[in-house]
């Protein structure tokens, strides 16, 4: 696929939300890293308030307990695209973040309002900064639909489940496969089904099923679609 690359103009924002394990990450970063733009990864907010809620044994399937506690952790994201970070109260979490105890906890955990509202005045904000100079391209469930609504443009990415299992299995250094995919399956189910913020496919999203392309064609169609909408700009 050939395009023409154009610096993007300040106040871009390319909102891709997906299923997990659909190739969201890789996709998000490859396609800041083309287009010069920032990189923000909601799923590790919401997974480092999870682990922190874990450290300090609060019951994440006790709503009202992540609630009243959801406040107190200071949670920070590095938007380089080449080495996003996360840190709570200061400590870099990167690693802990991808534990079993977190993958089974962060959809729980997710489905709190106020959880959820805690971190969106964090990502607006984070995104406010970034698109006062440039852009960024922000990857999570409910980008298009609550975080950035009038983002120009929005992708949604879904993938065959057993791809996502065989990807995130890999990722993993060969994981379990069918335990992967339970696991990728049980997060879908409560990201979708929960009554605040659920994954959807926002009004004006791009659906592409990421099963038959390889990462760099998958790229290729979100740069393809940020140079259309700046055209239309
Ligand atoms: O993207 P990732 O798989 O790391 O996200 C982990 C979890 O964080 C998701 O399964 C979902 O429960 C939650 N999440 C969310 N809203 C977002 C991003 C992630 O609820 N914008």
């Amino acid at each position: 696929m050939s395009h023409t690359l154009r610096p993007p103009a300040p106040g871009t924002v390319i909102a891709v939300d997906g299923t997990s394990g659909s190739g969201k990450s890789s996709t998000s970063r490859g396609v800041a890293r083309r287009l010069g733009l920032r990189y923000l990864d909601t799923g590790a907010m919401f997974r480092a308030m999870t682990w922190w809620l874990l450290r300090e044994g609060v019951d994440v399937h006790d709503p009202a307990e992540v609630a009243a506690r959801c406040g107190e952790p200071t949670i920070a994201s590095g938007t380089d695209p080449e080495a996003p970070t996360i840190t709570v109260d200061g400590t870099d979490v990167g690693v802990e973040i991808r534990s079993d105890a977190v993958n089974a906890a962060v959809s729980p955990v997710s489905a709190v309002p106020e959880v959820r509202s805690r971190l969106l005045d964090l990502q607006r904000s984070v995104i406010g900064r970034e698109t006062r100079t440039g852009g960024i391209v922000v990857e999570g469930r409910d980008i298009g639909s609550v975080v950035v609504p009038d983002a120009p443009v929005k992708v949604y990415l879904s993938a065959d489940p057993e791809a996502r299992a065989v990807r995130r299995a890999a990722e993993a250094g060969g994981a379990d496969l069918a335990a992967t995919q339970e696991s990728l399956l049980a997060r879908d189910r409560i990201d979708s089904g929960r009554a605040t913020a659920p994954l959807v496919m926002a009004d004006g999203a791009v659906h592409i099923d990421t099963t038959p392309y390889s990462l760099d064609e998958v790229i290729d169609l979100v740069v393809e679609l940020a140079e259309q909408a700046q055209a239309r700009a």
